[in-house]
């Protein structure tokens, strides 16, 4: 049984976790046939293998001195919120350090990384043209629309806040 992460609710569906034969997690040292490898912020050696019960108690961020995320957008006030992203929330694979989203005074979960289409076929389009930031990522709308396509260019990162439901993108590019 997989640890509920708040803040990532499906992280082995969107490949934050990856599964096969079993490995050694490197902070508790027991065998797990799910891991997470990276991104980890750390000034000592990035690890290859956490598992996720390592990463949901806090233990890995300690013993292998290190966060799961750099930046985010918004604020947060409660420091129990940024340390349970911080340091108990795997992170996601970003191509430049693009930041996490926070709205309603909380992190937003991340929903996935997203081309254009999905949000098109999840009915979401719309509403991201409305809460879409182009100073955070850079890009105009009409960039996202033409070039953050399947197999193409811009990658998308989805957030859903936790509070309003509302859903919220940012955006990088190689
Ligand atoms: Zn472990
Ligand atoms: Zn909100």
């Amino acid at each position: 049984m997989l640890p509920e992460f708040r803040y990532y609710p499906d992280p082995l569906g969107t490949g934050a976790f990856h599964q096969g034969a079993p490995r050694r997690c490197q902070c508790c040292g027991r065998e797990t046939e799910i891991w997470y490898a990276y991104p980890f912020y750390t000034a000592g050696d990035e690890p290859d293998c956490i598992c996720p019960d390592c990463i949901a108690s806090g233990a890995a961020a300690e013993k292998l001195d290190g966060d799961f995320h750099s930046e985010y957008v918004g604020s947060v006030s409660d420091p129990a919120r940024i340390e349970e992203w911080m340091k108990r929330t795997p992170g996601i694979c970003t191509i430049q350090d693009t930041p996490w989203y926070a709205h309603c005074d909380d992190f937003c979960a991340f929903v996935g990384y997203a081309a254009w289409e999905d949000l098109e076929e999840t009915g979401i389009a719309d509403e991201i043209a409305e809460t879409y930031d182009s100073e955070v990522s850079g890009f105009s709308l009409a960039d996202l629309k033409e070039g953050m396509r399947r197999g193409c260019c811009i990658q998308g990162y989805l957030f859903r806040c936790l509070h309003c439901g509302r859903h919220f993108l940012t955006a990088d590019v190689d």
